[in-house]
């Protein structure tokens, strides 16, 4: 998934880890190691690579199977149980974003849509909350359009991972997406940004902006998804229809009982990291559908909006997951 660089639900996270560490040992344990940041890392470091070594098989399996007019929902599925059967889990729900959408859609249990026009296909596999985070991008048009824009993103995360390291400017990463996308005459969507990655923490609190934003500060050791778009359109996104995707905010009580133990369920299996209503339904049945609700009106979930570009032309999305350590830099998910 990728990370809206304005409002959203990061402090919310942030409370919960803070409150899981005082009232649980095994919280607690991992938010020492979090705080240690990668000087603890050697010891996950196996997990890291895990995560990413079935994140990268996974980009071969998805080539081979998308194929015009298939169900969403079956495209999704099939990742996601290669996912359990490579021994890891899914650290999202797949994302099937197609055209204007650039990202956050998910196909509902009862989803009909098929695939067709420029679709991204972005997923993430955790070992034990040790996330890797990718994606790919099709034409399934035979279209030059969408073509190009998917090579301009390939080509501008190519570049973008060359520049990559310990203590350099974020800023440069930026300035070189954009001018590789400059060069196919798209540009990149501004207010989509990469982000640094955390144990069981998607977006962990640093932006990885994907044009020349002016910012001053610089790669330290850590996990970092890089992830440009592309569009020849306005190059912002806005918030659009509700995606079905969720994650957990806060872990007060509520009354009702199908959301007491739906809630009970995602703190268990999901943690703080995204889940879906499809999930949910294949566990609880149709009925969870209230529960959710009435788990997001009472303030102990959020849901994601599908991310939809602003001038509703084609976006492609391009992504890589990286590991700076002791200076060198690893991308995990190749
Ligand atoms: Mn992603
Ligand atoms: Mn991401």
């Amino acid at each position: 998934m990728t990370e809206k660089n304005y409002g959203g639900a990061a402090p919310f996270r942030k409370q919960i880890k803070e409150a899981k560490s005082s009232s649980s040992l095994e919280f607690s344990e991992k938010d020492k190691k979090q705080k240690k940041g990668l000087d603890e890392i050697d010891f996950d470091k196996q997990k890291i690579l895990k995560a990413g070594h079935i994140t990268s098989e996974i980009r071969e399996y998805v080539k081979e199977i998308v194929k015009k007019d298939m169900l969403l929902i079956d495209l999704a599925e099939k990742i996601e149980r290669r996912i359990i059967q490579l021994d890891g889990k899914p650290a999202f729900p797949v994302n099937l974003s197609i055209n204007d959408v650039a990202a956050h859609y998910t196909p509902a249990f009862d989803d009909q849509t098929k695939a067709h026009g420029l679709l991204k296909v972005d997923f993430g596999v955790h070992i034990d909350g040790w996330i890797a985070d990718t994606s790919l991008s099709f034409d399934l048009e035979g279209n030059d359009e969408n073509k190009k824009l998917i090579l301009a993103a390939e080509k501008a995360l190519d570049n973008a991972l060359k520049i990559v390291g310990e203590g350099k400017s974020i800023n440069e990463v930026g300035k070189e997406i954009q001018k590789t996308m400059e060069s196919y005459k798209a540009f990149p969507i501004t207010n989509l940004t990469g982000h640094s990655i955390s144990h069981y923490e998607l977006h962990a609190g640093f932006s990885v902006p994907n044009y020349n934003s002016g910012t001053r500060e610089k790669f330290e050791e850590g996990i970092y998804a890089i992830e440009p778009f592309a569009t020849f359109g306005n190059g912002r996104i806005y918030d659009g229809k509700p995606s079905g995707i969720y994650e957990l905010i806060d872990e007060k009580n509520v009354r009702s009982p199908i959301a007491r133990k739906i809630l009970d369920f995602v703190i268990d299996k999901y943690s703080t990291l995204p889940f879906c209503s499809r999930w949910i339904v294949k566990e609880f049945g149709q009925g969870a559908m209230f529960g959710l609700k009435q788990l997001e009106d009472n303030g102990n979930l959020h849901q994601f909006s599908q991310l939809i570009e602003v001038s509703h032309r084609n976006v492609a999305q391009a992504e890589h997951t990286v590991i700076i350590e002791k200076g060198k830099v690893e991308v995990t998910t190749k």
